[in-house]
């Protein structure tokens, strides 16, 4: 199991050049939008490796162009949230035009946490730019790196000097095997930390440090039913962010780290709200692309009123929206009074072993037998497509191969039918599975 990858995020007044440094190190192919309405600029993410380190980077960009106080003050929101969002910042200033309004305002803000600031002087294109970055000294942050984002020169260094900075608690640990490993996501508000804290409260064998580990502080440890559970809380940002969109950014950074190195994804998906909405999909369909196990908990459950029925209509409104959601389950939960706020663990348990399951390869062939005699296959440019083998080469997640006559003439639909089939015959509830084709 890998370690959090580290955040360090690029911050600097507009034009200072972070958004090209961020595509020199992340490519634009990779970066990951968040098309914030209202902002001139898309803010960016992505994941960058270094000397075999790995790190989430974060282009701070996107701001306000009503006037320049509203973006001074709008790049110093996002400083600041940056600032305790990240565990190192890049501080870039402009080496071309020297200290100018707004960089003072900003440095002010890094003193407050200046171990974890590098200053970046940007634009020094040749060697005598790199002599005049001394003046920002004055900034009071040590030495500026002067580097040029646009040619590439001297951003090896700033790499190093980076990977040179990531607290060693951050480097990569193993966890205990036995250990299950919850990310806990969904949008601000849905009660994560509610959920977190309920389980917590109500456990009492709370553990708070296993010898011979290390892990992020911001994990909890707990012992359920003689299994141990790290639940990682994605949840935080309580202050400062006046803007809604922000925290939003940041937590879907935050559940984006911390669903990497979980075993189960756990969506707390907000009652009162009234359903599943689009960010819950999207966490979902990202949880499942990382191949995790999935439980969805609709929580806040005593808000609604309810009858025999509300459970059954909930779960059909979600189904509708998400078909796919029919192979995971759904919980209806509330961290407030805590019900069936242990089931999510018992669950999560059922799953994780589920995903460890490995089907006898006779078992598997029986099945197809049977499957293909039963229903006519796909033809494919005149041919009929025949599945003619499978085993399960892998678990976690588990991985079938099926040889064909043509691996090209097995379309999604068919997929979908046989991932159905196979599901209903051998389980993997709560678990993605994925088929692939190879030619006999
Ligand atoms: P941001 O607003 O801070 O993200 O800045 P951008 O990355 O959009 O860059 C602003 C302008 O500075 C663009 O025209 C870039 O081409 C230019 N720029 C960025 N890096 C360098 C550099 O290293 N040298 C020079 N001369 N120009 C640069
Ligand atoms: P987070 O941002 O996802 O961590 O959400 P919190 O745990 O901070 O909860 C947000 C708000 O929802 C708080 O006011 C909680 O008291 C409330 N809340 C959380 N869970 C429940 C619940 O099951 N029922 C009700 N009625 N309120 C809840």
């Amino acid at each position: 199991m890998k370690g959090t990858p580290p955040i360090v995020s690029i911050v600097g007044r507009p034009n200072v050049g972070k958004s090209t440094l961020f595509n020199r190190i992340i490519g634009k192919r990779d970066a990951i939008v968040d098309p914030t309405e209202g902002v001139t600029r898309d803010r960016k993410y992505g994941e960058a490796t270094w000397s075999g380190h790995n790190f989430i980077l974060i282009d701070t960009g996107g701001y306000d162009a009503r006037s320049e106080d509203v973006i001074l003050a709008s790049v110093k929101e996002q400083a600041e949230i940056a600032l305790d969002e990240s565990d190192l910042i890049l501080f870039m200033v402009d080496a071309s035009t020297g200290i100018t309004v707004g960089d003072d305002d900003l440095a002010r803000l890094m003193h407050k946490k200046s171990k974890k600031v590098l200053l970046v002087a940007n634009k020094a294109d040749n060697e005598k730019s790199e002599l005049s970055v001394f003046e920002f000294l004055k900034l009071g942050l040590g030495e500026p790196l002067a580097i040029s984002a646009e040619s590439g020169r001297r951003t090896g260094d700033l790499l190093d000097a980076v990977i040179s900075h990531f607290p060693s608690n951050l480097a990569e640990t193993e966890k205990s095997e036995d250990e299950i490993s919850i990310a806990v996501v969904g949008v601000p508000n849905s009660g994560k930390s509610s959920f977190v804290n309920k389980l917590l409260e109500e456990e009492r064998q709370i553990v708070t440090d296993i010898p011979g580990t290390t892990r992020d502080s911001a994990d909890s440890l707990l012992i359920y039913n003689d299994q141990s559970f790290s639940l990682i809380d994605t949840a935080g940002l309580r202050k400062k962010a006046k803007v809604k969109e922000n925290i939003e950014f940041y937590s879907t950074v935050r559940a984006r780290r911390a669903m990497a190195r979980s075993d189960v994804v756990t969506v707390i998906i907000d009652a009162a709200r009234g359903g599943l909405q689009n960010q819950d999909v999207n966490v979902i369909i990202e949880a499942l692309e990382k191949n995790k196990c999935l439980v969805c908990a609709v929580n806040k459950w005593d808000l609604i009123e309810k009858d025999t029925h509300t459970q059954k209509h909930w779960l059909a409104d979600i189904h509708e929206i998400l078909p796919l959601l029919e192979y995971y389950p759904v919980l209806f939960i509330s961290a407030l009074t805590g019900q069936r706020v242990f089931k999510v663990l018992d669950v999560a348990t059922e799953i994780y072993t589920e995903s460890q399951k490995r089907i006898k390869t006779r078992d598997l062939n029986d099945w197809l037998k049977k499957l293909v005699q039963i229903t006519s296959l796909p033809s494919y440019r005149g041919k009929f497509v025949k599945l003619s083998f499978v085993n399960q080469t892998q678990s976690v997640p588990p991985t079938f191969v099926f040889f064909t006559n043509e691996p090209e003439g097995i379309k999604d639909n068919y997929k979908r039918f046989l991932e159905a089939s196979l599901r209903a015959a051998f389980g993997f509830f709560g678990v993605p599975i994925s088929l692939t084709f190879k030619l006999k």
